[in-house]
């Protein structure tokens, strides 16, 4: 041990009166004093009553809350507590006992007031000049504020902002985890992965805060379904997961669907407005615990899919048959979103007459995608997959904005009385979609159009499903919006449906007036559907009319209104404007043909 003298320039050797040592030693306690970090010396005896506290700094006071004659002469497991780590201990006691130096790691103490602290340490031996140990020199850094960043910055990389929900990294990391428990305890893992119905509806009409304050709400909600050791996890978007473990069988899943299913029937009330939120859900149960979590994820999603097919608002046990068809679909699938996303679709229009005079009363709309290699393509090359995917839910509603756009547009530009009628066309997914009533209100309130300008045209089959399943059909009516059977003929309403069902018009199929002038068995039908409607207080349209004996029998009958080839091919919005901006009447005889037809690719 070097002699102190020769590590400092004292000038106190040459001040008489003042002894060195005792100078020296207050100039150090000082700048000790002044070190932001805790100093702490005990004496050096390891056994019990353990070592003995003989001097503090100011910092130490400082980090503690401690005055230094509250702590002088007691051991330094006054400063531990619950959450101070025994191992770290153990450590210091071993080290210490083998007078070697402790570099600690960090380790939580509690201050006076019992609130808790981290600190970063590390103790050394004093020894005296024979070598002896004397002393333990504790020097304490507070790292709580680091840590308290750290386990932040910790938990924001793991979590969810918007529902605090673990998110995606940290729900594959328990799937790990819990594919190898299971494997030890050999048990199963099931996962859910859900997915909001038509989230984009509740975003686009009520905007994004809305949009987040339902996903919060409905985290809350399956939160509260679930039981504590399952893990609920935001994957994206409107997508949520739950990984459940300890899953004999599919039931445990199929329990905690249904119980979601049920806590969903309740609506939320989001900018005041009630809103109804339904998942699809694709459940899967792990085969193998080899398998990866990212590979039971994907199998999840199919079977999500497959419920969202299926019917939204349900679920879909995983089956290794429904990987076949992911494939196929997913390629339609992208390509139509694609569209939608790009603006590809477009909507053209065919003009309905009244027979007796050629008036324009009306146009159909009818979708249209101007696909970037294919061309127009009708609706035939796309509304199947859309149907079966869901999208023709996001297509449907943008030819109802556009539709009703438009024909508002027309009224202004080109008044007629009454009104331009538009007449749009719902498929049966359309129709079952829960939001439908609320979007045609919507546009309806966002265009301008007066609610009697809006036909909606759906087919007899979606309307007796209707009836049976009291879908929307009196809620549009009541909006003001006219319904139309489509078709009509070709699907298989009963007379006593028909009786009951609130339409407004009869769409004979065109099938029927092919033959017209022909075949007496279709005279016959077109007749008795004319008579019927009539009977029923609705009226008739004739679509599919190409000749004037067909323009002319269906006349005799008793049918009002006709759209076809006769008349008017469908075409674009702007021909479209143009034909109405002349006032023309079409009767399809003079001229033997409507104005230019449809674009390559049309009906
Ligand atoms: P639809 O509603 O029965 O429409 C009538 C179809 O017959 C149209 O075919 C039209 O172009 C065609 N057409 C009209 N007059 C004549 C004619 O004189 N002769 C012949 N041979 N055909 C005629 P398009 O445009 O290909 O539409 C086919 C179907 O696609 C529509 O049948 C409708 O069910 C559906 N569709 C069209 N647009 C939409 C839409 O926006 N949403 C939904 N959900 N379905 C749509
Ligand atoms: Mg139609
Ligand atoms: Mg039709």
């Amino acid at each position: 041990m070097p002699d102190s003298s020769s590590r400092w320039y004292n000038p106190g050797v040459k001040q008489p009166g003042l002894k060195r040592d005792e100078r020296l030693a207050r100039v150090i306690d000082a700048a000790i004093d002044h070190v932001d970090e805790a100093v702490l010396i005990t004496t050096a005896g390891l056994d019990l009553p353990g070592p003995e506290i003989v001097y503090v700094n100011d910092g130490f006071c400082r980090m503690t809350g401690y005055a230094a004659e509250e702590v002088l002469g007691k051991t330094p497991r006054i400063l531990q507590g619950p959450k101070t780590d025994r191992a770290e201990l153990d450590r210091l006691r071993r080290c210490l006992s083998q007078g070697k130096p402790f570099y600690g790691g960090e380790i939580t103490n509690y201050r006076k007031d019992g609130s808790e602290y981290v600190l970063a340490w590390y103790i050394l031996p004093m020894v005296d000049d024979a070598g002896e140990i004397t002393h333990w020199m504790a020097n304490q850094r507070d790292v709580t504020e680091r840590r308290a960043l750290e386990d932040q910055l910790r938990h924001q990389a793991l979590h969810d902002p918007l529902t605090g929900l673990p998110n995606r990294v940290l729900l594959m990391d328990r799937l790990e985890h819990a594919l190898k428990r299971a494997d030890r305890r050999e048990g199963r893992v099931a996962v859910c992965f859900m997915d909001l119905d038509d989230f984009k509806v509740v975003n686009d009409s009520l905007g994004h805060e809305a949009g987040d304050r339902l996903l919060v709400a409905l985290a809350g909600r399956l939160e509260g379904s679930l039981r504590r050791e399952d893990t609920l996890a935001r994957f994206g978007g409107d997508e949520f997961v739950v990984l459940i473990e300890d899953a004999p069988d599919a039931s445990r899943a199929t329990g905690v669907a249904d119980r979601i299913v049920d806590a969903l029937r309740e609506p939320f009330v989001v900018e005041g407005r009630e809103v109804f939120a339904t998942l699809s859900m694709g459940i899967v149960l792990a085969d193998s615990p080899r398998e990866r979590p990212e590979d039971l994820l994907r199998k999840a999603d199919i079977a999500m899919y497959r419920a969202k097919e299926k019917d939204k608002a349900g679920y879909a046990v995983f089956d290794p048959s429904m990987n076949a068809r992911v494939v196929e679909r997913m390629e339609s699938e992208g390509d139509l979103r694609r569209a939608l996303r790009l603006g590809e679709f477009t909507v053209h229009y065919q003009p309905k007459v009244l027979l007796e005079t050629g008036a324009i009363v009306g146009v159909e709309a009818l979708a249209r995608w101007v696909h970037p290699e294919r061309g127009l393509v009708p609706p035939a090359g796309f509304i199947p997959q859309a149907e079966e995917s869901g999208l023709i839910v996001p297509i449907g509603r943008w030819v109802l904005e556009e539709a009703c756009r438009q024909a508002r547009e027309w009224q202004t530009l080109h008044p007629i009385d009454p009104p331009l009628v538009v007449c749009v066309n719902i498929s049966g997914r359309q129709f079952r979609y829960p939001g439908l009533v609320q979007d045609v209100a919507r546009v309806l309130r966002e265009s301008r159009l007066e609610p009697g300008s809006l036909d909606l045209e759906i087919t007899e089959n979606v309307l007796i499903e209707s009836a049976q399943n009291g879908l929307p059909v009196e809620r549009l009516r009541r909006l003001g919006a006219k319904m139309i059977i489509d078709d009509f003929g070709t699907g298989y309403s009963s007379l006593s449906y028909l009786k009951r069902l609130p339409v407004d018009f009869l769409k004979v199929d065109r099938s029927f007036v092919e033959g017209l002038g022909r075949d007496p068995k279709d005279e016959g039908i077109v007749s008795s559907v004319i008579d019927l409607a009539r009977v029923l207080g609705m009226e008739t349209i004739a679509e599919g009319v190409e000749s004037v004996e067909q323009a002319e029998r269906l006349r005799e009958l008793g049918c009002r209104f006709a759209q076809g080839y006769l008349f008017s091919k469908p075409m674009a919005a702007e021909e479209m404007g143009e034909l109405l901006a002349t006032g023309a009447r079409l009767t399809g005889s003079a001229s033997g043909g409507g104005p230019q037809p449809d674009a390559p690719g049309g009906a």
